[in-house]
């Protein structure tokens, strides 16, 4: 079998039907190393002519795909979860590389990208239907479960490995053909992804990937051959994805983005919390859309919270992470991205917060470095609180009780995530039942659910009905077909008589 190998990835190229072709677009934009600050490949950006062609190639291929055996499917899952497996050394690396979080969390992404591949191995078991016999005298009801057709996936820059995993495998399985439209900020891992599926004997066409920015994503989303989107982004353009798609009469599951209450009592352990808060706050240099954000201490947690994450956190290793494991936080994507998080800390002081830990350093380093910082004293009216800032700047909220702890939530037009640090069973109960946001961590600061829950995401995190991962995936990237059987008992008077009495 040929092995299908991106030709050249300075310039990156488009996988459609199976081959990988240049872009004749004159638009174009740099990949960059953020822990060099070299530009290390170029992106061409679709057209809506040259983004419709690859959707026309999944077309192409949907009949066969969605006539092969689901087990079939399957046993395609378990070859290219092997090949992740063995190239997975090279993968982390490659995230890495295009993205600048540290070897460490590229390794993690990886791991939880392979979870969702392990989860598609087993639809099989997942995608049976139901069948309820005699519904009516003589009638048998079966419901099975359809691909829908060709779906698409955007996706972000903040795991360029992992995101797009959500969504491909299982729609894969399920029976569907796939266009990917990845970052084009990190396209590369994308590309690695569908060198691998292609090495896993996946036919031409039943995954392709294109690269673009507006004009590519709108002709995605009004394309008439596409079922289905999976978008994940930031919350404006979560919104436009969802109007726009459904508008056309496709189905949308759209993550928005985020900002993450972490709630500190007063009995939590406190050495073991600020290491907790430090990781959710500043792994991946802040850009999780699980981040910790927002640090909400009850009472006499406050002094103790900041003192201790100021001399924690302010020991953090802060540097380049390609090639260097030396390292506990990595650079932001983009120069402009690193100014605009650190622009925050300006806003912050003149709507009258104070600054703890100012992560604004001189790193004689071309990459796009900046430390962790912590703002304390912040109060509801102020930007650092409502606004997303997705870099390592933690806020301090300082609330008198547990109510009140729970009524910032209430303040935030996001719901990702919410965490809880106590030894109490009640004030574990109270947050979990009351505060407003869809994934809940007890003691756990980055609550994010493994591929066999959905991503649950509320209010302006999440456009939609059926969430990413999980059996709600396999809804999602499925129709049901319900067929109603009624075999009356054939005339067989025709029949030899002793035959028919024997019969009987
Ligand atoms: P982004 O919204 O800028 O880009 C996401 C995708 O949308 C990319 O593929 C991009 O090319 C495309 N895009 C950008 N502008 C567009 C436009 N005007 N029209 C059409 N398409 C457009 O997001 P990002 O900066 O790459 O990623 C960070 C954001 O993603 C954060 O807000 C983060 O919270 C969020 N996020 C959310 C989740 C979740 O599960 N809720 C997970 C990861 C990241």
């Amino acid at each position: 079998m040929a092995i299908s190998t991106a030709p050249s990835k300075k310039s990156i190229p488009v996988f459609s039907g199976g081959n990988w072709t240049e872009l004749k677009s004159n638009r174009s934009g740099d990949v960059f190393n953020p822990s060099t600050g070299q530009v290390i490949a170029r992106v061409s950006f679709a057209t809506a002519e040259e983004t419709g062609q690859v959707v026309e190639a999944a077309a192409a291929a949907l009949p066969v795909w969605a006539a092969t055996p689901v087990v079939d499917r399957a046993r395609l899952m378990f070859r290219f979860r092997a090949l992740l497996e063995k190239n997975f050394e090279e993968l982390a690396a490659l995230v890495t590389r295009e993205h600048g979080k540290t070897l460490a969390e590229a390794r993690a992404e990886v791991n939880r990208g392979i979870e969702v591949v392990e989860f598609a191995c087993g639809i099989p078991g997942l995608i049976a239907g139901d069948v309820l016999p005699n519904i009516a005298a003589d009638v048998d009801a079966e419901a099975v479960r359809h691909p829908v057709g060709v779906c698409v996936g955007i996706t972000p820059y903040n795991f360029p490995f992992m995101v797009p995993l959500w969504m491909f495998p299982i729609a894969l399985t399920c029976g569907n053909t796939f266009v990917l439209k990845p970052s084009e900020k990190v396209p590369l891992s994308s590309v690695r992804l569908g060198e691998l599926l292609a090495e896993a004997g996946l036919p031409a066409g039943v995954f392709n990937i294109v690269h673009g920015d507006r004009e590519c994503v709108d002709a995605l989303l009004d394309h008439p051959k596409v079922a289905a989107i999976s978008f994940v982004g930031s919350t404006t353009i979560a919104k436009y994805i969802y109007e726009r798609g459904t508008a056309a009469g496709k189905r949308v599951q759209s993550a928005g983005g985020a900002k993450n209450h972490l709630v500190i009592m007063p009995d939590a352990d406190l050495d073991q919390t600020v290491k907790q808060l430090a990781a959710s706050a500043y792994g991946c240099a802040g850009q999780r859309c699980m981040a910790g954000s927002v640090a909400v201490t009850v009472g006499k947690a406050a002094d103790p919270v900041v003192e201790g994450l100021v001399e924690y956190a302010g020991k953090f290793r802060v540097g380049p992470t390609d090639g260097n494991e030396e390292v506990d936080m990595g650079p932001v994507i983009r120069a402009e991205h690193r100014d605009k998080v650190a622009s925050y800390l300006d806003i912050a002081q003149s709507d009258g917060a104070s600054i703890a830990l100012d992560g604004r350093r001189d790193f004689k380093s071309a990459g796009f470095l900046l430390g962790p910082s912590v703002v304390d004293r912040v109060t509801p009216s102020m930007r650092v609180w409502k606004e997303e800032i997705f870099g390592p700047v933690l806020s301090v909220v300082r609330a008198a009780d547990l109510d009140e702890a729970l009524a910032t939530g209430d303040l935030c037009e996001y719901g990702n995530g919410a965490v809880i640090f106590t030894r109490s069973g009640y004030a574990a109960r109270q947050f979990k039942q009351h505060f407003n946001a869809g994934m809940i961590g007890i003691n756990v600061g980055v609550p994010a659910p493994m591929a066999w829950f959905p991503f649950t995401g509320w209010n302006r995190s999440f456009f939609g009905d059926l969430h990413i991962q999980g059996t709600e995936s396999i809804q999602f990237y499925t129709r049901q077909k319900v067929t109603l059987t009624r075999w009356p008992k054939a005339d067989d008077s025709h029949l030899d008589p002793v035959w028919r009495q024997n019969r009987t």
